[in-house]
């Protein structure tokens, strides 16, 4: 039976006792059907993660003996995504899946072709929506470092924003199937992808992506579907760069 993970996003984690209350108790005692004896790993969503066995478990509160940390499943690269917006649940698979697949940011684009409209109070809900998926993924994964997600934001100001904020050593991708294919090689601690819409990139989008030091990327001859662009895409990188070869 594997030792089910719980996100405690926040809570300084330490050896000794840790209580807490919440949707995690109720997942641990109804949904896990955990019982006091039973092994438990904690993780903050910040990188640090402990095992621990359950002391005290009712409806409403857990107590857990923390013993040691334990090894975190992340990725050597840092890998950011800015990734057009998606309706519904392609949405939720590509944050989904790229937060097991190891993104360490993932940045919301509004692009000319992206067909959500996302404000006020919908904007505030979906925001939460999306965080509850990548915890979700999160624990599932083995994570511990929850992927920071930033809320929808023009192209031209993401990339405004990328020029002040990010070394210049990231390589950065624009998945693009008229790209050429990614040529391996040059600094590989850290990429910066661009992913489009359902409807793909405008021209201008690509020449401004290009001007701000972006490769236009072929993944195959075949035409991805926006959700499982950025997911090859990881993938690949992880394969060559990163720690899926052992
Ligand atoms: N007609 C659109 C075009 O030509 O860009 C197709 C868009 S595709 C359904 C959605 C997004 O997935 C694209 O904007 C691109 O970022 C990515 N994508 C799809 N196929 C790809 C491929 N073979 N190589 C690289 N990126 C791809």
């Amino acid at each position: 039976m594997r030792t089910p993970r719980l996100l405690l996003a926040g809570r300084t984690l330490q050896a000794g006792p840790c209580e807490f209350d919440g949707d995690a108790v109720h997942h641990l005692a109804r949904v896990l059907r955990r019982r006091p004896g039973d092994a438990v790993i904690l993780c903050d969503g910040a990188g640090s993660a402990f095992e621990g066995v359950i002391e005290m478990l009712d409806g409403k509160r857990c107590r857990v003996l923390l013993e040691r940390p334990c090894d975190a499943a992340e990725s050597p690269l840092q890998l950011r995504l800015g990734l057009a917006l998606l309706r519904g649940e392609r949405m939720d698979y590509a944050l989904q899946k790229t937060c097991e697949l190891g993104v360490s940011h993932i940045d919301l684009l509004i692009t000319e072709r992206v067909e959500v409209r996302l404000d006020g109070k919908r904007l505030t809900n979906r925001m939460q929506h999306f965080e509850g998926v990548l915890a979700h993924a999160l624990q599932q994964s083995g994570r511990t470092r929850l992927p920071r997600l930033a809320a929808p934001q023009r192209l031209a100001d993401w990339l405004a924003g990328l020029q002040a904020s990010v070394s210049q050593q990231e390589r950065r991708l624009i998945l693009d199937p008229e790209g050429e294919a990614l040529q391996r090689g040059g600094p590989a601690d850290g990429f910066i992808l661009a992913s489009g819409p359902e409807g793909g990139f405008e021209d201008g989008e690509v020449t401004l992506l290009a001007a701000a030091g972006f490769e236009r990327v072929r993944l195959g001859p075949r035409v991805l579907r926006a959700e499982t662009a950025p997911v090859a895409a990881l993938s690949v990188l992880q394969w060559l760069y990163g720690d899926f070869a052992g």
